[in-house]
């Protein structure tokens, strides 16, 4: 492709996505004569890179931006409690684009493409720019699921990324769901605001607007991610009256650090994000070298406890394979003794609590 000539737009700004390992070629950002063990995990495992994410990349080609992002052939390796469905959506799914695990909230997947795929998602044998949307039939029949189902309080929109979606595809489902007096919330989970912080215009914020609360939990994993374009797009959204979270998902060689976390959950809060859930990793197949254990998060979690803003304080979560949902995995500051409790402090200091008669 001949260079843009000047007063167009800026790569910076394209919307669209650098795909595959030709495209990461094509850039510099893999070598021009890959393993074959490399091509066979590209075939196996969507790659894709936005303008921003790969101006990142090409900053720090062995950073905490590149290690998402970039296959390798580690991804070749598939060990024995590795599973395809590690959360088990699909034992959930009463209908297509459906997940309803909880009574009171479910999951709408309208597409399974995203702009960017992280080399740890846990979605990683789903999404792919194959599958793309659900069709307009899928669309209705999911939304009169929701429509008929009352104990729904809460619609989470996942994927794929849904802020990936043309914006009015979006105003349309939404508007759908603002007529259905039972949802009171929205929540959208998306890592367009920092891989493709273009897409969060003008269009996009009126398709959000509407009658049911609007929440965006952004994927943020590490503070380099928060690029200038990037934090402009949170400030947009809190300005049009959407309330933001962040989930962060724990990486070897990544985040596995307190100071590191630290880092992206001030900047974060900083900038009206308030850090929701940090991830244990899902046992997806091919990413057994992102593995933290969780005694190692624990400590971590520990050592934010004591010296970061309670703002700052996600809570750490395993979301249990097979299907059987989140839970918040500690560390457990309180065990039970004979008349009360020991409590511990964060200096690891344990203390009597007895219980009141
Ligand atoms: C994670 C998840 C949710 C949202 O859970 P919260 O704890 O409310 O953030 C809802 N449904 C399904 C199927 C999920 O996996």
């Amino acid at each position: 492709m001949a260079s843009a000539p000047m007063g167009t737009v800026s790569p910076i700004s394209s919307r669209r996505s650098i795909r595959g390992l030709r495209g990461l070629q094509q850039r510099g950002l893999a070598g021009a004569d890959a393993d074959p063990e490399l091509e066979r995990v590209t075939e196996r495992y969507a790659v894709a890179v936005t303008e921003p994410v790969a101006a990142l990349i090409a900053a720090d080609p062995d950073g905490p931006v590149a290690r998402q992002y970039l296959p390798t052939i580690a991804e070749a390796v598939s060990l024995p409690d590795e599973i395809v469905d590690p959360i088990g959506d699909a034992a959930h799914s009463p209908v297509r684009g459906i997940v309803h695990r909880y009574p009171d909230r479910v999951l709408l997947k309208l597409t399974h493409a995203c702009p960017v795929y992280c080399r740890f998602c846990f979605r990683r044998e789903q999404v792919g720019p194959g599958g793309e949307a659900l069709g307009k039939d899928d669309v209705e029949t999911a939304l009169d699921y929701i429509r008929s189902h009352p104990e729904i309080w809460e619609v989470v929109f996942s994927g794929g990324d849904p802020l990936h979606l043309p914006p009015k595809k979006l105003k349309a489902v939404l508007a759908e769901i603002d007529a259905m007096p039972h949802v009171e919330v929205v929540r959208f989970h998306s890592r367009v605001p920092v891989v493709l912080p273009a897409a969060i215009d003008g269009a996009m914020l009126e398709a959000l607007a509407g009658r049911a609360a609007r929440y965006v939990a952004v994927h943020v994993n590490h503070r380099d991610e928060l690029t200038p374009e990037a934090i402009a797009a949170l400030h947009a959204m809190t300005r049009s009256g959407i309330t933001l979270l962040s989930q962060t998902v724990l990486l070897r060689g990544i985040n596995d650090d307190a100071a590191v976390l630290a880092g992206l959950f001030r900047a974060l809060v900083a900038h009206n994000v308030k850090p929701y859930y940090l991830h244990h990793l899902d046992r997806a197949p091919g990413t057994s070298h992102f593995r933290v254990s969780m005694a190692r998060g624990q400590e971590i979690m520990r050592q934010l406890r004591g010296r970061v803003s309670g703002l700052c304080q996600p809570t750490y979560m395993l979301d249990i394979p097979g299907g059987h949902g989140k839970v918040p995995i500690g560390p457990n500051h309180v065990e039970a003794v004979p008349g009360g409790y020991r409590v511990t402090d964060p200096n690891g200091v344990a203390h009597a609590f007895p219980e009141a008669p």
